[in-house]
């Protein structure tokens, strides 16, 4: 058999958790499916895939890292450090896994080296949930910070444990309630300390000590008010406290850390191995979270779980992919020692799974994806379903359709 060669790339933007950009990467009659990490700007994504597949036509889909190397190379001095260049390069090395996987028949994580396990353990993410922080704010209650809702984050979290999560994450920042008293400059009013502080202890309460609970800050706050939170959650034995300071200063993030108990996560807003190689020198952080989908992709995801390992720290990709991007993840997680839990961003999403049809059947089932031994991913894109949620803004084409 000769060769295969890559012979055209195409893309479809749909709306899962947000809106993604899809990558096929066809060799002859077979294609390999990739995901983009979900962002606002998917057209300009699109533009950039569409951009780099003249760095693959006629190039062998199985020599995967060395076309990663091309694609992030060609744009040393074009941004492919990080942001949108980056997202384009991941989606389409996620779509370059799947292909060498099925044109060797073997499922990804074998390519990676084969599986630590095939069961991932997934974490829900409750911030979502039937919450409309827009109409609260709009009400005057209280925000994000208001009692009311405060009980609605516990019954979303109270639904993702009969659905059988043990793993469960909320957010406690709302820099535009009226308890944050200064949209820019990152300070921690002592009454939205306080509040944030009892949305923590209500989340405990209700799920009781053995469930792991994560908070997420998103980057918002500045260094003295979050050593503070994180000092005052200590009783509440979170499983981390996710970006407390902005992302841009690794320095501050070590600050933090080194004045608390709290275990500290970060990651999703830091790219490749290269940047990952500071968060690490730095101790920035307890525990980190790659997104597969963005950082780089499968084998950038793998690389830096095995530069956590060294020093003994705790893999657990952020994930806010459709199901292309997750299982992609998932595979990664499979493949290295270091990984306990991977995000999962769609409990209000009832129609989640509909876009693939996985070879394990169900996608989620108790809180955990099953791998299996089909080829690639192991998943089939519901190509009508991704239509009938296409995201069309930026006169993306679906796969070449109107
Ligand atoms: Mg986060």
């Amino acid at each position: 058999m000769s060769a295969p060669k890559i012979t055209r790339l195409e893309t479809a933007a749909i709306r899962a958790v947000g809106p993604s950009v899809l990558v096929r990467v066809w060799a002859g009659d077979e294609y390999g499916l990739g995901e983009c990490y979900p962002s606002a700007p998917a057209a300009g994504i699109h533009q950039i895939v569409v951009n780099l597949e003249e760095q693959l036509l006629g190039e062998d889909p199985r020599d995967v890292e060395r076309l990663y190397e091309k694609m992030r190379r060609w744009n040393l001095f074009t941004g492919g450090q990080a942001g949108a260049v980056l997202t384009a390069i991941s989606g389409i090395e996620i779509a370059l896994w799947d292909l060498a996987g099925k044109l060797q028949n073997v499922p990804v994580y074998r390519l990676l080296g084969g599986a630590f396990r095939k069961s991932i353990r997934l974490y829900a993410d409750c911030n979502a949930g039937s919450v409309d922080a827009a109409a609260h704010h709009a009400s005057g209650e209280g925000g994000l910070l208001s009692e009311d809702l405060q009980n609605e984050y516990v019954a979303v979290a109270q639904e993702a444990l009969a659905r059988g999560f043990d793993a469960i994450k909320f957010d406690v920042d709302d820099i535009t309630g009226p308890l944050h008293r200064d949209f820019w400059n990152g300070s921690i009013s002592p009454k939205e300390h306080d509040a944030m502080v009892a949305r923590v202890a209500a989340a405990r309460e209700a799920v009781g000590p053995d469930i792991e609970v994560a908070i997420d800050m998103h980057g918002r706050f500045d260094l003295p008010g979050s050593i503070r939170f994180a000092r005052a959650v200590e009783p509440f034995d979170l499983l981390w406290l996710e970006e407390p300071v902005p992302p841009e200063n690794l320095e501050a993030l070590a600050e933090v850390r080194r004045n608390t108990r709290t275990p500290i996560c970060a990651g999703e807003n830091v790219y490749t191995r290269f940047d990952f190689k500071r968060l690490f020198e730095l101790k920035a952080a307890d525990c980190v979270m790659p997104d597969v989908a963005k950082c780089g992709g499968i084998a950038e995801g793998k690389r830096i779980a095995n530069m956590a390992e060294l020093d003994y720290i705790p893999f657990a990709p952020h994930n806010v992919s459709s199901p292309v991007g997750t299982i992609a993840a998932a595979h990664v997680c499979a493949a290295v020692s270091n990984f306990t839990l991977l995000e999962w961003h769609a409990i209000d999403m009832p129609h989640w799974a509909d876009f693939v049809r996985y070879s394990g059947g169900e996608i989620i089932q108790g809180g955990h994806i099953e791998l299996t031994e089909a080829p690639g991913l192991g998943l089939e894109l519901d190509e009508e379903v991704a239509y009938a949620h296409r995201h069309s803004k930026g006169g993306i084409p679906f796969f070449g359709r109107e």
